[in-house]
């Protein structure tokens, strides 16, 4: 019979820590989050006079635990997506509610550093179609040829994003800072922020193995879909490709 060190026991429970932030997904914090008020932001530039804004297909699901994850569709990368294959099955025999959870959705992409964080570090903001595309777009597309874009290291600006609700998406205004100011005045911090931007190619890189991605979307098995989705599959050649075999444990890239 094994004897309980009671006070031991409950010595090493008693100091068990409880932080609700580390409950978090581990993207969250790689993510510029809007919050409610103004947020200031600023573009950063991409390596060798890349775009810095890029655009992403992003499918956002729930795993088996609930968990909200996201994944660039592999139609990015010229691949034929299971998701995409299921989301439009599921339009064709009108369940629209399946339609909209399971269809990728676009965004814009683009590392940022915050500007009220005491240490800047590359964060990715990704701002959804509409967004981008009545708000942000249209403010670029007013710089001439000759003026210095906001992503600029010395002469560009930042860009305020102000949200009236959190959590409201569609409340989020977007201004420029007009008149020009450099992405930082310290030449040493100026070096080290740059040297950590990460390539922008990284936010479109797509699942290398789709089919366990698949298994880990709340209520569709691979095996379901690639049945349900059999003619389209079949027309891209879908079990022929070796990048989608099946392996236990791998790690699905984000
Ligand atoms: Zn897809």
């Amino acid at each position: 019979m094994t004897t309980v060190d009671k006070e031991a026991l409950l010595a090493r429970y008693a100091a068990t820590k409880f932080d609700v932030k580390s409950l978090a997904s581990s993207t969250d914090s790689t993510y510029f989050k809007i919050e409610a008020g103004e947020n200031i932001a600023r573009i950063l530039p991409a390596a060798d006079g890349a775009q810095p804004i890029i655009k992403v297909e992003k499918h956002f699901v729930n795993d088996e635990h609930g968990r909200r994850f996201g994944f660039n569709c592999p139609r990015m990368s010229k691949q034929p997506c299971p998701l995409c294959d299921y989301a439009w099955a599921a339009r064709d025999r009108g369940d629209q509610d399946a339609f909209l959870s399971y269809k990728s959705k676009t965004q814009y992409a683009m590392y940022v550093i915050d500007r009220n964080s005491p240490n800047p570090r590359p964060l990715v903001l990704a701002l959804g179609h509409k967004t981008f595309s009545e708000k942000l777009q249209p403010l670029l597309e007013q710089f001439s040829s000759d003026d210095a874009l906001p992503w600029d290291i010395y002469g560009g600006c930042d860009m305020v994003l102000t949200r009236k609700a959190d959590g409201d998406f569609g409340t989020t205004a977007i201004t420029l800072m007009r008149g020009s100011s450099p992405l930082s005045a310290d030449q040493d911090q100026l070096v080290e922020i740059l040297s950590t931007v990460p390539d922008i190619n990284d936010l479109r890189e797509t699942p290398k193995d789709v089919g366990a991605l698949v298994d880990r979307v709340a209520g569709v098995r691979y095996d379901a879909v690639k049945q349900l989705c059999e003619p389209d599959i079949v027309d891209v050649q879908f079990s022929d490709s070796a990048a989608f075999a099946l392996t236990d444990g791998d790690e699905v890239p984000f």
